[in-house]
C-alpha cells in the first residue's frame, strides 16, 4: 500500500519530476535518430595564449538540435547517451567531424593548433576505441599530436586498467590528453600522476571565485602544482578581465571562456579568429 501511495504521489503531486522524466524519454528516443536526421553539429571554442595574443587550440563541443525541444545541452543528453549505450555512436560522429574539419582547415591554410574533444570514459572502455581513433586520423592524414582528448575525473566506476592501457597507447602515438573540470571530482590528485596527462583544465567554478579568498588559495595551489609537475595548465570559463589578469599574474596564460569567445560553428569561428588576429597586430603596431 505504501508503494502504491508513493506512486500516486509521484503521478499526481509531482508534475515537475514527471516533466523531467518525459523530457528524458524524448531525449533518449531522439538520440536514436539524431545522426541519421542530421541534427548534430560541432561548435568550436578558442583556447588562447593570453600573453602572446595567439590562438593555442580549439575545443570541439557537441550540439544537438532536437526537432521539438530545440537545442538540448550536452550536459543533459550526454549522460542519457552514456546510459543508453549511444555514446559510442555520438563519440564516433564527433571524432569524424573534427577530423574532417581539421582536414578542411589544413587545405585552406588555416592554423588552429590542437583540437580537443571530450570523451566519456565509457568510450574509452570500448575495446577498439584506440584503433578507431588512429584509423580515423590516418584516413584524414592528421598527425595524432593534433588531437587532444579531454577526460573528466570520475573514473572510479570504470575498468581503470583497460582505460589506462588505451590512454597510454594513444599517448605513445602522440595524442594529447587533458584532465577536464579539474578540482571538481574526487581523488583527483592520485589521477594526476596515474594518467599520461599533458594538460590540466582548471574548472570554471574556481575561476569564477577569484575574488573569494579561500578559493583563491585553491586556484593558486592548482597552478603551482601543475607548474611543479611540468604540466600545461588552462583556465576554463574566463568571463571577465579581472579573472584574466588574476590568472596571468600567476603565470596561467592559457585561457578559454566567453571573455574571448563562446563556442561557435566552424565558419563563425574563423571570422572570430581573423578579428582576434587583427586585434593582435593592431596592439603591436600601436603599443
Ligand atoms: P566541458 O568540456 O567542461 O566544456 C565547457 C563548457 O563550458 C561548455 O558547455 C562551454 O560552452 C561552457 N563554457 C565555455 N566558456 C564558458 C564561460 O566563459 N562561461 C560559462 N558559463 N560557460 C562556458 P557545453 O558546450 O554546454 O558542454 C557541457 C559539457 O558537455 C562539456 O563540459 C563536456 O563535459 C560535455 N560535452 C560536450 N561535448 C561533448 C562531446 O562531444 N562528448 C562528450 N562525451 N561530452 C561532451
Ligand atoms: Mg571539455
Ligand atoms: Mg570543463
Ligand atoms: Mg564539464
Amino acid at each position: 500500500a505504501a508503494k502504491q501511495e508513493g506512486l500516486t504521489c509521484f503521478k499526481f503531486f509531482n508534475p515537475e519530476l514527471r516533466q523531467v522524466l518525459e523530457r528524458d524519454l524524448l531525449i533518449e528516443q531522439g538520440l536514436r535518430l539524431c545522426i541519421e536526421n542530421q541534427e548534430l553539429f560541432v561548435y568550436y571554442q578558442p583556447k588562447v595564449h593570453v600573453a602572446e595574443h595567439k590562438l593555442y587550440g580549439v575545443e570541439a563541443l557537441l550540439r544537438w538540435k532536437h526537432p521539438q525541444l530545440g537545442f538540448v545541452s550536452p550536459a543533459a543528453f550526454i549522460p542519457i547517451a552514456e546510459e543508453a549505450g549511444m555514446i559510442h555512436a555520438l563519440g564516433d560522429w564527433v571524432l569524424e567531424s573534427v577530423c574532417q574539419q581539421l582536414r578542411r582547415w589544413d587545405e585552406e591554410g588555416i592554423e588552429v593548433g590542437t583540437a580537443s574533444m571530450n570523451v566519456s570514459l565509457k568510450q574509452l572502455e570500448h575495446m577498439d576505441y584506440k584503433d578507431r581513433v588512429l584509423s580515423t586520423l590516418e584516413r584524414y592524414s592528421i598527425h595524432p599530436s593534433r588531437l587532444e582528448l579531454e577526460i573528466t575525473e570520475s573514473i572510479a566506476m570504470c575498468d581503470q586498467e583497460h582505460i589506462l592501457h588505451t590512454l597510454n597507447e594513444l599517448h605513445e602515438q602522440g595524442l594529447k590528453l587533458s584532465m577536464d573540470d579539474f578540482g571538481t571530482g574526487y581523488a583527483s590528485l592520485s589521477y594526476i600522476t596515474l594518467y599520461p596527462l599533458n594538460t590540466i583544465k582548471i574548472d570554471r567554478t574556481f575561476v569564477e571565485a577569484t575574488t573569494v579568498s579561500d578559493q583563491i588559495k585553491l586556484i593558486d595551489m592548482i597552478i603551482s602544482m601543475t607548474h611543479q609537475l611540468g604540466l600545461e595548465v588552462i583556465a576554463e570559463g574566463v568571463e571577465t578581465v579581472e579573472q584574466m589578469e588574476y590568472l596571468q599574474a600567476r603565470q596561467c596564460v592559457l585561457m578559454q571562456g566567453y571573455l574571448f569567445s563562446k563556442p561557435l560553428p566552424a565558419n563563425e569561428f574563423i571570422i572570430w579568429l581573423h578579428q582576434y588576429e587583427a586585434q593582435g597586430q593592431q596592439a603591436t603596431a600601436n603599443p
